[in-house]
């Protein structure tokens, strides 16, 4: 797919201040690019909700197929207030998750300079969520029976399969190897006799090949408990669907500011694109303004040049706007007054100047 040093990748600005943000990233990306000899090709998407009105859906038709041979997918927000979460997230983001396989959704977390953790004698946290992104808890099997009644019902089944938990489980225990070996799986056996039993085996044997990983099982309830009052302890997280999309709100929060925190949707094998987007949606209550905070976007763009092999392109970046945290600069989200273009001019600033 790469031809020597050019990536080809999808950029998805889709709503709100997806549209102010994006731009941020590909400008820092752009000179990154330059300073460490590597090219990007951007290929622009004007999908989303636009695109909805206009034409009835989210993305076209074949919209997967046009991003396939893509390097890596560059997404802002989708949402609008308008428009239903399930034709949003149904008609874009979730297709996109599941067609490329992007089992793992990665969720780094940490305090960036300059910032209060809502925890105010938190400083050194240091997570990573890793959520397993296209099986468990979000299944469309189920239904609703005796509608209006009194008898209404409604089931919902979560679907596990030893293939699903392994690949997670496989891709945390290898991160958590690289992170000095803590583990914690986030469980609630006691409660959900099927599939948590199940997703507690598979884990632990496939954390079993990982000589120096350490796995705590951590009921979800105790989980969320000890995240507020001890996050330091924790560094790399595995948890299902569900329980991942709740912990990494959470742990999103201790940051400080939704506006900061990065994700990334990964399809480890390769065999498709991974897609990297800030975990925020289209804030819909300041978009148009210029003062959304493109931190988020930012440090994901910083994954996905992780991804592409470009680490110390990945690296410069996150030190650059941790440089301008640290000095001051700051977004209204954070009680400061930088707007968006003045926050990424400050990191352009702080790359040009690294040696
Ligand atoms: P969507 O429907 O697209 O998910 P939403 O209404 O859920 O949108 P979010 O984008 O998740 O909204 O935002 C929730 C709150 O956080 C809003 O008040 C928004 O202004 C704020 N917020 C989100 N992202 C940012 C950002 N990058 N900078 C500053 N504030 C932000
Ligand atoms: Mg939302």
């Amino acid at each position: 797919m790469t031809d020597g040093h050019r990536y080809t990748v999808d950029l998805i600005a889709g709503d709100g201040i997806g549209a102010e943000v994006v731009p941020a990233a590909t400008r820092v990306v752009d000179a990154l690019a330059q300073r460490h000899d590597f090219q990007v090709v951007w290929r622009e998407r004007d999908w989303g909700s636009a695109y909805f009105f206009e034409h009835g859906r989210m993305m076209p038709v074949d919209g997967t197929e046009q991003l396939a041979d893509a390097d890596a997918i560059l997404l802002g927000a989708v949402g609008h207030p308008d428009l239903p979460d399930h034709e949003t997230l149904w008609g874009l983001l979730i297709p996109i998750r599941r067609e490329f396989l992007q089992y793992v959704n990665l969720r780094p977390v940490r305090v960036l300079p300059g910032v209060v953790s809502p925890l105010r004698e938190v400083s050194d946290l240091d997570i990573v969520v890793v959520r397993e992104n296209v099986e468990g808890e979000y299944s469309a099997i189920g239904g609703r029976a005796y509608r209006g009644s009194a008898e209404e019902f409604a089931v919902q089944e979560a679907v596990f399969t030893r293939t699903g938990i392994s690949r997670v489980a496989r891709y945390a225990a290898q991160l958590a190897a690289s992170r000095g070996g803590s583990l914690t799986s986030a469980t609630k056996s006691n409660g959900i006799i099927h599939s948590m039993p199940f997703w507690d085996e598979v884990v632990s044997s496939v954390v079993a090949e990982f000589e120096g990983v350490r796995l705590r099982s951590v009921l979800i309830d105790a989980l969320a408990a000890a995240l507020v009052l001890r996050p330091a302890d924790f560094d790399v997280i595995v948890a299902s669907n569900l329980f991942g999309d709740v912990l990494s709100d959470l742990t999103a929060a201790l940051a400080g500011s939704i506006g900061i925190a990065p994700s990334a949707n990964i399809n480890p094998p390769r065999d498709y694109p991974s897609m990297f987007e800030p975990i925020h949606g289209s804030a819909p209550d300041i978009a148009g303004k210029g003062i959304a905070n493109p931190v988020g976007q930012l440090w994901s763009a910083s994954l996905m040049l992780d991804h592409l092999s470009e680490g110390a392109a990945a690296a410069d970046l996150m030190s650059a706007v941790e440089d301008v945290m640290a000095a001051g600069t700051r977004t209204a989200d954070l009680g400061g007054s930088a707007r968006t273009e003045e926050f990424t001019d400050a990191v352009l600033r702080s790359i040009s100047t690294q040696s």
